[in-house]
């Protein structure tokens, strides 16, 4: 593989990880070196006019992996360090957490270099138009459905399916989810990521026969995803003790109230000098006792530097690629299972895939039937992993690989090329 000497990061973690699952598989040598490019990379200026008058220009990206199995998914994210490398490895993870799922798309990724906090809502809608009119020759409903990502979110996607329809000359709810309810979104969709992480450790924990009563949980960034993963779990009576955000966290082995902790967050706008609770770092934050812990905020959290130091008696993976191969390799040796983010966090693209199926028929689902469905996709999910990780001897991060490249190859065999 001569290009390994280059690449560095989240995209070397992707193309190890895809090379590690080929070695327990059988993978062809031909149709593993596809599934190590890219079908398409698209970069795109986003000229913006910005409150003061002046102009901006700012760079999308739309990255698409692969569509053997069907049109290209996966969210956009708009973030100040976004790289192509990075939307590289997260567009091939969409391919495989796709397949994995059984949901019938393949993989894609995109965004805009830029910081949002430091833009008006103004400046945010004309950015998103933009960037949806130039990426408009790759996207499409049966083509690629973007959704939400980090710093995106459902009035986002609004923007996005108006661009697209207004260009387009009629309304296309399908041409991207996680929208609004009333322009054709799915119930169930906002928590979906969050309670697909939360259904999953209930599945581990019944393999594991721990109680979730009692459950010890901490949670790296309760936005979005990590503050719904605390609102299920908490449900069921586990005990969150500590949690964060981009500011900082806080800790109290005795539990946390997930309603006081969103109340406290409304109010002051981080979770510091929340009562009864020590002050903690987000990197020590990751080094306490717990029996669950749940990276949901940026990827590359879990590293060789502080893999040693994880006192979590198991890892479940909320964001997009938290932990390197290094400390996969460390975490594996200290016999700390780590819940695969393709299995784990697939609960947001699960939806979405409900939520084109309903776009599709015009007909929509009640929120029960769509958590049910969720529930039952990810058990199967759960079980298949798990079944593979035990008959192979491999870690849980490898058997989601092997199930999920095995039905992408597959796909590509059976279609063969065209032209
Ligand atoms: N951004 C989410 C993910 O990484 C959801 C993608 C989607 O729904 O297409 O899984």
């Amino acid at each position: 593989m001569p290009e390994k000497s280059t690449i560095t990061g989240a995209w070397k973690t992707a193309l190890t990880q895809l090379d590690t699952a080929s070695k327990s598989m059988i993978l062809p040598d031909d149709i593993h070196q596809l599934l190590r490019n890219f079908d398409r990379i698209l970069t795109v200026s986003v000229p913006v006019q910005m409150d003061d008058g002046f102009l901006r220009v700012f760079t999308g990206f739309r990255v698409q992996h692969n569509a053997a199995r069907g049109p290209y998914k996966g969210g956009v994210r708009y973030h100040p360090e976004l790289t192509i490398d990075d939307l590289k490895a997260l567009a091939m993870e969409m391919t495989w957490k796709c397949s994995l799922a059984g949901v019938p798309f393949g993989g894609a990724k995109g965004g805009v270099v830029c910081n949002p906090k430091t833009l008006s809502g103004r400046e945010l809608e004309r950015l998103t138009r933009r960037y949806t009119y130039a990426i408009m020759p790759v996207i499409g409903v049966e083509k690629d459905i973007p959704a939400p990502d980090v710093n995106t979110n459902e009035q986002t996607m609004a923007w996005m399916m108006d661009t697209y329809s207004m260009n387009s000359g009629y309304c296309s709810p399908g041409i991207v989810t996680g929208k609004p309810i009333n322009v054709g979104g799915s119930l169930g969709r906002t928590d979906a990521t969050g309670l697909g992480i939360a259904l999953t450790i209930t599945n581990a924990m019944k393999h594991k026969k721990m109680n979730l009563k009692g459950l010890k949980v901490v949670i790296q960034g309760y936005g979005n995803v990590g503050s719904a993963v605390g609102k299920f779990l908490s449900e069921t009576g586990c005990r969150i003790i500590a949690v964060s955000s981009s500011k900082g966290g806080i800790y109290n082995p005795k539990g946390l109230s997930h309603d006081a902790l969103m109340k406290h967050y409304q109010e002051q706008g981080s979770f510091v000098h929340f009562h009864r609770a020590e002050s903690i770092t987000n990197e020590s934050l990751l080094e306490l006792p717990c029996d669950v812990l749940v990276p949901a905020a940026m990827g590359n959290q879990i590293t060789k530097q502080n893999a040693d130091k994880i006192k979590a008696k198991m890892v479940v993976e909320g964001a997009n690629g938290p932990t390197t191969t290094a400390a996969d390799q460390i975490l594996a040796e200290r016999k700390i299972p780590v819940v695969p983010d393709i299995l784990a966090n697939a609960g947001g693209v699960i939806v979405s895939y409900f939520e084109w199926a309903q776009d599709a028929q015009c007909y929509f689902w009640c929120e029960h039937e769509v958590n049910t469905r969720l529930k039952n996709l990810l058990y199967r999910s759960y079980e298949n992993v798990l079944g593979v990780s035990q008959e192979k001897g491999v870690n849980l991060r490898t058997a989601a690989m092997i199930l999920a490249v095995q039905k992408v190859a597959d796909a590509i065999s059976v279609r063969g090329l065209s032209p």
